[in-house]
């Protein structure tokens, strides 16, 4: 009964591969209700599961696909995009000073003032407290330990990472499709 009142812009398609694994998990690969009916008419997708939404038109009723598979497979990016989530991610939502959890932000290792550069390499995470302690410092003057060497990580480490913090917005269906080998974690 409460699918009927769910808004259309609520019903986006999760997008799996050929292979069945998302496209993309960070951002995770969504395309709105409308790419993802039009993509099934060019039958470049197949619809692997629907909402209980249905749209109609003059001639036609169908229910909204709820995940959608390509037809041809895509060659996954080997890299993430560099954003602020996914440095979070990369550093698992924990100060690499302290390992504290809360009141996170960014720490730039060799400071800005030295030259240093926003890039994988030399951004990672910081409770604000250690931020404020570091200053405009190396972490050797601060004589503060870095937990993890900041690196590049390739989109295969942070799904590795990602699965102890999924999405906020999970539909039912889509769950097989991101965590299907969950299980098989230690
Ligand atoms: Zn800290």
């Amino acid at each position: 009964m409460q699918a009927r009142q769910t808004s259309l812009e609520n019903c986006p398609a999760l997008v799996l591969n050929a292979d069945y694994r998302p496209l993309s998990y960070y951002p995770l690969s969504l395309w709105s209700w409308q790419d993802a009916v039009k993509a099934v008419f060019m039958d470049r997708v197949n619809i692997v599961e629907e909402y209980d939404r249905v749209i109609h038109s003059p001639s036609v009723e169908f229910a909204l696909p709820s995940v959608i598979s390509l037809k041809r497979y895509v060659k996954p990016a080997p890299y993430p995009a560099f954003t602020r989530f996914n440095v979070f991610l990369r550093d698992r939502f924990t100060c690499q000073y302290c390992g504290a959890k809360n009141d996170l932000t960014f720490d730039h290792l060799v400071p800005r003032a030295y030259g240093g550069i926003t890039t994988w390499e030399n951004v990672i995470t910081a409770c604000a407290p250690c931020n404020l302690r570091k200053g405009g410092r190396t972490p050797a003057e601060a004589g503060m330990a870095v937990r993890q060497i900041p690196f590049r990580p390739t989109a295969f480490d942070l799904q590795e990472r990602g699965r102890r913090f999924p999405p906020n917005y999970l539909h039912e269906s889509w769950r097989d499709y991101l965590y299907w080998d969950a299980e098989l974690q230690p």
